[in-house]
């Protein structure tokens, strides 16, 4: 099934507009804006403190979020999914309390010259506060991992591997089941970065293994403010709070202090309710149309896009073929800078994304200073792929 873009006030009330930047943040059905509405007319407390009926259904809400979005993404044991502000915080909170804990002078932290800034600095940071190693994976000129190299670098030293399940600069979708393989069978742990996976492709997260989950709500129909890490209970429970205060204590003496149990220890304040609530209803939303068929969407929009656009002289498109990349096409178009062609496909109501990416480390080793970057989900069509073309022709059409 494929969503409709009546579904999505902002789309339904601009039909000029050609969003192509769900890579960035997704646009919201009226189905997830309902339901953060009904929490905050109906069922607004603070959850887990109040003696009362409210903050009781409060307490619910949350907790029947946390089960249906667990549920969603594969992870049995709903009390190992932490709610975050999104994926950079995250992976934050795993450098910051698993890192110091568990990772030391001469030690080794592998990552890959794909990363997203947010799964790149912190481990960069780590490794420069506690002088670990940091060793990048070299990237191949068509935008993968070189998983041979992978294999190479990742040792006995080696406390983490951190990469990413599908790469936002590229929409390259990585080999995860084999990287995470490589660095368990070496002994490290695992943290992927799912940011550009949950909201694209059928996920299990149990069933793929990774010490470490994250990803955003916002990129998944979801509201901006809430995201999630999954962890393995062993894993969560062996190692120290990130933020320390409320909700996540259990005894708080004048001198020392013990934690609560999962999921509270890592969810420290006031929770973010009605995000919790609206990301459940963006998982129910996408659950209906069905991950299969979103990924299927996706592809043959993809597919169209690249194939089209590489019919225009001049354009480049970067990465792997269109059947290995999420809904993503990143391209150049001659000489025509990526923030100037944005500029032009503006001017058309065409939005998409120019620039590094945030993956300035990527950007260095494909020798680009940019790239254009065109992203598809749900609720985009082929009338969306016209539109991106006409604009790309009239970018040359206008820098000559
Ligand atoms: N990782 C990847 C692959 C991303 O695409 C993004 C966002 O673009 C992030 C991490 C950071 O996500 P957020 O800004 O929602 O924390």
């Amino acid at each position: 099934m494929t969503a409709k873009r009546a579904d999505f006030p902002l789309l339904a009330s601009s039909p000029g507009l050609h969003y192509l930047d769900s890579a960035a943040t997704s646009q919201k059905p009226r189905a997830v804006l309902d339901a953060m509405m009904h929490y905050y007319t109906h069922d607004n407390a603070n959850p887990h403190r109040g003696a009362y009926a409210l903050s009781a259904r409060a307490t619910d809400r949350y907790h029947q979020a946390r089960e249906t979005i667990a549920a969603f993404v594969g992870v049995r044991d709903s009390a190992c999914l932490i709610f975050t502000r999104g994926t950079t915080e995250s992976l934050n909170l795993v450098a910051t309390a698993w890192g110091r804990a568990n990772v030391g002078r001469d030690d080794e932290i592998v990552i890959t010259g794909l990363e997203h800034h947010a799964n790149f600095v912190p481990w960069q940071q780590l490794a420069n506060a506690v002088g670990a190693k940091l060793r990048i994976c070299d990237v191949t000129a068509d935008g993968r991992v070189d998983i041979d190299q992978f294999r190479t670098l990742v040792g006995p030293r080696t406390k983490v591997a951190a990469f990413n399940h599908v790469s936002n600069a590229l929409g390259t979708i990585n080999p995860v089941r084999e990287m995470i393989a490589i660095a368990h069978a070496a002994g490290a742990i695992v943290v992927c970065d799912g940011a550009q996976a949950a909201p694209h492709l059928p996920l299990d997260i149990d069933a793929l293994g990774a010490d470490f989950y994250a990803f955003s709500g916002h990129k998944m129909l979801g509201p901006m403010g809430c995201g999630v890490l999954v962890g393995k209970r062993a894993v969560l429970e062996a190692m120290p709070p990130y933020q320390t205060g409320g909700d996540m204590i259990e005894y708080v003496a004048d001198d020392r202090s013990t934690w609560n149990v999962l999921p509270h220890k890592f969810e420290a304040g006031t929770p973010n309710v009605a995000d919790a609530v609206g990301l459940a209803a963006a998982c129910d939303y996408l659950q209906q149309l069905g991950m299969a068929d979103v990924r299927a969407h996706e592809q043959t929009l993809t597919a169209l896009a690249t194939e089209r656009l590489l019919a225009i002289p001049e354009v480049a498109v970067y990465g792997p073929p269109p059947a290995e990349r999420s809904g993503v096409v990143s391209f150049t178009v001659g000489q025509i800078h990526p923030h100037d062609l944005a500029t032009i496909l503006d001017e058309l109501d065409v939005c998409i994304r120019a620039g590094h990416h945030c993956a300035q480390p990527l950007m260095r080793r494909l020798n680009l200073p940019a790239t254009a970057r065109a992203s598809f989900y749900v609720y985009n069509s082929e009338a969306d792929v016209d539109a991106l073309v006409a604009g790309v022709q009239r970018a040359r059409e206008v820098f000559g």
